[in-house]
């Protein structure tokens, strides 16, 4: 059985957050000199694990094993949420490092390869999960010509030529090349926590739709005109918000959420009655029937919100759909947490996006969890217990390898 190294595991972890360290967490935005630098000390470290490593032209590393027999590719990333937390992300690729060394070591398992990749943006500093797309063709170059910076502006291409990757190829996935993909990621929630859990296991990866609720009204006097004439689009939108809030319920999985996270008035003061409002709304399941359901609810309060004095319109935003992950992958984890971690692991769907998803189109992938103290990701204060950080690793690891050996 592979055997990771705990305390090899945690001061590579903590090296990697000495780039862009702020507070107690990590600000390495996608290709800021700082997230150049980690990538060049990944792709080192990778190098001397005995991988053949490289940058490619989107900004992946990625480190190929160089033994012939079965290949697994472990990855996530190492770009961050601004300020943000030091393990989202760069857990998921340490691992894959650290399970490629235990195996390198390991008289048994030395025929198996394990490639290792931080997938470029996927925090959406430039585009949507650019890396992981590109490796799986997914990203049409008309796409990167397109892509900015989302806050300053900056073309996605410019920012490549400034740190040297502008006429580098991007990597391809070779069809028939790996078994699969493994990511392990911190649960960035309250679950594992909360029930005393120690490792989940990932079922699959929510879809989310997104909308655009519009309400045209009359914009009129506040003082003035009376209710009965009134075209309140204010009024029409928080009826509708009502209306979800009831509805959903009755729709939904019993792992779905919602959310409105966003409400306009227009033009916003006191003494007008809006004559327009908007609001942001999503939901997410793991179940793409589950989603259509939701669809279906959101179609009719709509329809029936128009019913009214003011006109909705239901404006179709980004949609992701639902991943699901292997099954057989999904078992190995359970066996390798059961061996590590008995009666503390629990299959779950992750309810954030991640990489995995796009991989899971191409290749038969799985995902795997560690608890996040106080379930706070997204934060400088993101942290997970060490010995949950190690145990984690070593419950991929022997999952790798039942994987690999087709267990
Ligand atoms: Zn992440």
């Amino acid at each position: 059985m592979p055997t990771i190294d705990g305390d090899r595991l945690l001061k590579d972890q903590r090296a990697l957050a000495d780039f862009g360290r702020w507070k107690t967490g990590v600000h390495r935005p996608t290709l800021s000199p700082q997230d150049m630098e980690s990538r060049k000390w990944l792709a080192s470290r990778m190098t001397e694990a005995g991988l053949d490593a490289e940058i490619d032209g989107i900004a992946n590393v990625i480190g190929r094993s160089k033994v012939s027999g079965p290949h697994l590719l472990i990855g996530s990333h190492t770009d961050t949420q601004p300020y943000a937390g030091w393990l989202d992300g760069a857990m998921g690729v340490i691992y894959g490092l650290e399970i490629a060394r235990a195996f390198g070591a390991d008289g048994t398992c030395r025929q198996f390869g394990i490639d290792v990749a931080s997938w470029a943006d996927e925090e959406g500093h430039f585009g949507n999960l650019l890396g992981s797309r590109s490796f799986c063709d997914s990203l049409p170059q008309t796409e990167v010509d397109a892509c900015r910076h989302r806050d300053e502006g900056t073309p996605l291409r410019t920012a490549l030529a400034a740190v040297g990757l502008a006429d580098k190829p991007r990597s391809k996935l070779e069809p028939g090349h790996y078994v699969g993909y493994l990511e392990a990621h911190i649960e960035q929630g309250p679950k594992l926590e909360a029930s005393g859990l120690r490792i989940g296991i990932v079922t699959g990866i929510v879809g989310h739709c997104n909308f655009n609720i519009m309400f045209e009204g009359e914009q009129n006097h506040a003082g003035t005109t009376p209710m009965a004439l009134r075209k309140d689009a204010g009024v029409a939108l928080i009826k509708l918000a009502a209306a979800i809030l009831k509805r959903f319920p009755e729709v939904a999985g019993p792992e779905s959420v919602w959310t409105i996270g966003k409400i306009t008035l227009d033009p916003g003061f006191k003494s007008i009655i809006p004559g327009r409002a908007d609001m942001l709304f999503q939901f997410r399941d793991v179940d793409a029937n589950v989603l259509k359901g939701m669809r279906r609810a959101l179609d009719e309060l709509v329809q029936e919100a128009n019913a009214g004095p003011c006109k909705a319109t239901l404006v179709l935003g980004p949609q992701t759909a639902p991943a699901t992950m292997a099954p057989r992958f999904q078992d190995a984890l359970e066996r390798a947490a059961e061996r590590h971690a008995p009666g503390k692991h629990i299959r779950m769907p992750s309810g954030a996006g991640h990489d995995a998803q796009i991989l899971a189109a191409r290749l038969p992938s799985a995902m795997m969890f560690v608890p996040s103290i106080g379930g706070i990701s997204h934060h400088h204060s993101e942290n997970t217990k060490d010995e949950d950080l190690v145990l984690g690793c070593q419950v991929l690891a022997t999952a790798a390898e039942l994987i690999l050996r087709g267990a």
